[in-house]
């Protein structure tokens, strides 16, 4: 044990961790179990949730956190994680410290806390830009289901009026509480996290910010210390489960009678036996050659190798199978292991000693089918602590020739620093060893060979969640094989857990229901809160460009006045422009084509012109055209017609204090009221304060 090394300062934890319950911290008075601290064994505290009213805390979360989250819109709910993100975001250090005792470092922390942080806010911004400012969200296009235009139906999203149940791994104490909290409280859901027993102190501290920063309405997140008691018994088919952990306790609990019986949605995120994959041309000299080992070893290293996505599968073209072995030890024998609390190690520890059994007792499955050709599982070299006393491995290198006539090496998760190299013929059987994992979270391709680096992405794509293609061109900025994105899926098919997709909005809608709402053209509107044809159309009684975002109403209509199209407009714009199709611009070749009698008017003339019809030119409320979305050209419009365009307002967003989205149904008729076109205009409209006037002052009350 060298003692060269600073020791940074240690966190506080309490003696014993309580839970918040009903809005009040409970503590047990029974049943603790010891939590240890995997740096040198020492009880760090102690847990137990022995006396916890479980049926009470349901009810609590389903009649006061549930019912004022519902009273809120989405917008409101992403608020809210926006401001938990700040918050947590000054209380960073007491959490790192206590990270420490789970053995992770420094480096590790910010995958965990800073990680956590980051995707409270990507959640945030992605609620506010992606959902309406409202209590609906919709799924999908309007569907019309009657020739006569009277009867449509809209998928709807609605918040579940129960209770997310949020089981976490011990791993990511920080990230897998905050990444699930967040797409919950935005749909509307509240929540109990339930952390896993070894790093529940940290979780507990993050929880003890939340409940200090008081920003979550009351009921709408309660912690659980310990077990969970008879609660899963108790749940119902509004409540959702999201679990992470193991594949063993995740099929225990789907088989609790009521999970089963009531159809619980359950969303698991278990182990997984994820592959990287060297492509054929990627030998030593190749910059994808380096990217794979430095990757490899930037897997098994982070939070030593207990990362739900770490690599456990490297596998090589057979002629390259030596050298990465080679680059491999290379570089790992540059990797410090020790105490998180000096400043020299690079690996930290292992949970708990039970863990490193745990994997030791993997390794030895697995070495039944692969040689340990890198590190010692029983012994390793620590600085700063010891390793009887504390939970460090080496990192493990195996090596398993015969991958295809294996079984354990793609089943057996040794959740540590372990990675196995297999090597493979042709393509093909790297595809089909990658795939014996039976579903992953994640593989990633080094390669630069297109038509081979397809091949096995488009091979391996059915089993994996996220595949991620490294290569030298996106070689800087590539986030990682372990990195999911907030807006990414995070999840994977078969043993992964079921391939839920629980990235970005989807993972919103996750504590919906998504309901098919048929009715009459207006029913559907007013429901879905989105203006649509056929729906009550409010007749503006001032151009409503000259109206500030607050006071323009979903459905107020503005008809322009008709314009004809020449053929020297046609003529004029072809020159204008240089697009001279011959669609547009001879009428011999236009009638061979099976769209058109004759020439025809531009798409891009007909925007043009509406445009023109319907802009008001003065200084305004309206700040800028932010774009046009399902546009579709519908019939031809032909010289000598004449077109008209209705303007309504289909959906308002308000996005900063200064002014708001508005989207804009637009609708191109020709004389015979037949639509020609039609679009989303999406243009950013002032507040009412904040109307720019030529006198350079805002005009207000400008309505
Ligand atoms: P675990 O032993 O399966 O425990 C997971 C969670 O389940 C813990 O919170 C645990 O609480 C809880 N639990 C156990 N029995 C329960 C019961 N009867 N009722 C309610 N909750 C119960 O997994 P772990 O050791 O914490 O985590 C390591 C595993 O997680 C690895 O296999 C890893 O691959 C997997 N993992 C997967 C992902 C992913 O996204 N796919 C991410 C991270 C980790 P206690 O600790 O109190 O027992």
């Amino acid at each position: 044990m060298k003692e060269t090394y600073h020791v940074v300062g240690s966190g506080e934890v309490e003696e014993i961790l309580r839970s918040y319950v009903c809005g009040r911290w409970f503590e047990a008075q029974a049943g603790f179990v010891d939590v240890r601290s995997a740096i040198d064994g020492r009880v760090v505290t102690r847990v137990s949730s022995d006396g916890v009213d479980f049926q009470a805390m349901l009810d609590y979360a389903r009649t006061v956190g549930g019912a004022t989250l519902r009273r809120m819109t989405f917008h409101e709910r992403a608020d809210l994680v926006k401001r938990l993100a700040l918050h947590l975001s000054e209380h960073k250090q007491r959490l790192y410290e206590l990270s420490f005792d789970t053995g992770a470092t420094q480096k590790d922390c910010f995958v965990d806390i800073d990680g956590g942080i980051m995707t409270l806010f990507s959640f945030a911004s992605k609620g506010r830009r992606e959902l309406p400012n409202a209590h609906v969200a919709l799924d999908g296009a309007l569907e019309p289901l009657s020739k006569g235009g009277t009867f449509f139906a809209r998928h709807v999203m609605t918040p579940l009026h129960g209770v997310a149940i949020h089981i976490n791994a011990y791993n990511f104490p920080c990230w897998g509480m905050l990444e699930k909290l967040a797409p919950a409280i935005i749909a509307g859901v509240p929540i109990v996290a339930k952390p896993a027993t070894p790093s529940a102190y940290v979780a507990h501290a993050v929880f003890e910010e939340i409940v200090r920063s008081g920003i979550l309405p009351e009921g709408s997140a309660q912690f659980v210390a310990g077990g969970l008691g008879d609660t899963l018994e108790r749940l119902t088919g509004q409540d959702v489960v999201s679990f992470t952990g193991s594949r063993a306790t995740s099929t225990r609990l789907q088989g609790v009678p009521a999970i089963r019986e009531n159809a619980v949605r359950f969303v698991a995120e278990r182990d997984s036996l994820n592959a990287a994959i060297l492509a054929p041309d990627a030998g030593p000299g190749a910059p994808e050659f380096e990217l794979f080992v430095k990757e490899i070893v930037r897997e098994i290293t982070t939070k030593a190798g207990q990362r739900c996505t770490c690599i456990r599968r490297a596998i090589v073209p057979r002629a390259y199978l030596d050298d990465v072995q080679r680059a491999l030890t290379e570089r790992l024998k540059n990797v410090i292991v020790g105490s998180p609390r000096c400043d020299g190690p690079t690996m930290g520890a292992l949970v708990s000693l039970a863990q490193r059994d745990d994997v030791r007792a993997r390794i030895a499955e697995l070495a039944t089918e692969a040689e340990i050709v890198y590190g010692d599982p029983a012994h390793v070299e620590c600085v700063g602590a010891d390793d009887r006393s504390g939970a460090f491995m080496s990192p493990i290198v195996l090596r398993c020739e015969r991958p295809l006539g294996a079984t354990k090496v793609h089943d057996v998760e040794a959740f540590g620093p372990v990675t196995i190299l297999m090597p493979y013929d042709d393509v093909a059987a790297a595809i089909a060893i990658a795939n014996r994992g039976d579903g992953s979270l994640v593989a990633s391709v080094f390669g630069y060979d297109a038509a081979a680096v397809d091949e096995i992405v488009l091979g391996i794509a059915p089993f994996h969640g996220r595949v991620l293609v490294v290569d030298r061109d996106c070689a800087k900025e590539q986030t990682g094989h372990g990195s999911p994105l907030a807006p990414l899926v995070h999840g994977g098919p078969g043993r992964a857990g079921g391939g839920e997709e629980m990235g970005g909005v989807r993972g919103v809608f996750h504590y919906m229901q998504r309901t098919a709402v048929q009715g009459s053209p207006q029913r559907v509107a007013s429901v879905s809160g989105q203006w649509n044809p056929g729906a009550t159309e409010y007749a503006a009684t001032r151009h409503p460009f000259e109206v500030a975002f607050e006071a323009l109403r979903v459905g107020e209509t503005f008809y322009t006045e008709a314009r004809e199209v020449t053929l020297a407009d046609i003529e004029h714009f072809a020159q204008f422009t240089g697009d001279g199709f011959y669609a547009h611009m001879d009428e011999a070749a236009a009638k061979r084509s099976p769209f058109f009698d004759g020439r025809v008017a531009h798409g891009y003339l007909l925007l043009s012109f509406a445009a023109g019809l319907f802009v008001k030119p003065e200084l305004g409320p309206v700040l800028a055209n932010s774009g046009l979305e399902a546009l579709r050209f519908l019939k031809p419009v032909y010289p000598g017609d004449a077109i008209c365009v209705r303007l309504a307002v289909k959906e308002k967003t308000p996005r900063k204090p200064e002014y708001g989205e508005v989207r804009w149904a637009v609708t191109i008729f020709n004389q015979n009221r037949d639509v020609v076109a039609q679009y989303d205009l999406l243009t950013m409209n002032a507040t009412e304060d904040h109307v720019p006037s030529l006198a350079g002052e805002i005009a207000v009350g400008a309505t």
